[in-house]
């Protein structure tokens, strides 16, 4: 799997009072809610799902609200979530993240 090369951000913040995470590029922020970003998971398992249009989050058994464990950085190429409903194996890349929000990879199409 190519992951895309894209900078990583100069900052993150994630308020988990107002539950909004922030992101701040050399050439644009982005701020996403952690519903959004739980939501979207890129996992193998929610991408399958989503793709069965089934619901990723919340599930029947999903803790709410929902909370963010941990926040991890990857390898420089992106952020793992660890979630309070126990979902821990998505890794947004700074690439997905950036294109969520209209900010140009370098190898946007
Ligand atoms: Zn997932």
């Amino acid at each position: 799997m190519a992951v895309a090369e894209s900078p990583a951000p100069e900052s993150v913040e994630i308020d988990r009072n107002t539950g909004v995470a922030s992101f701040v590029w050399a050439d644009g922020p982005a701020q996403f809610s952690l519903e959004d970003l739980r939501g979207n998971c890129p996992c193998a398992e929610c991408r399958g799902l989503r793709e069965r249009g089934l619901p990723v989050w919340p599930k029947p058994s999903s803790p709410l609200p929902l909370k963010l464990e941990s926040a991890e950085l990857v390898g420089g190429w992106g952020i793992s979530f660890s979630w309070n409903d126990g979902h821990a194996t998505g890794i947004y890349s700074w690439s997905v993240l950036r294109a969520w929000v209209g900010l140009e990879s370098d190898d946007s199409v």
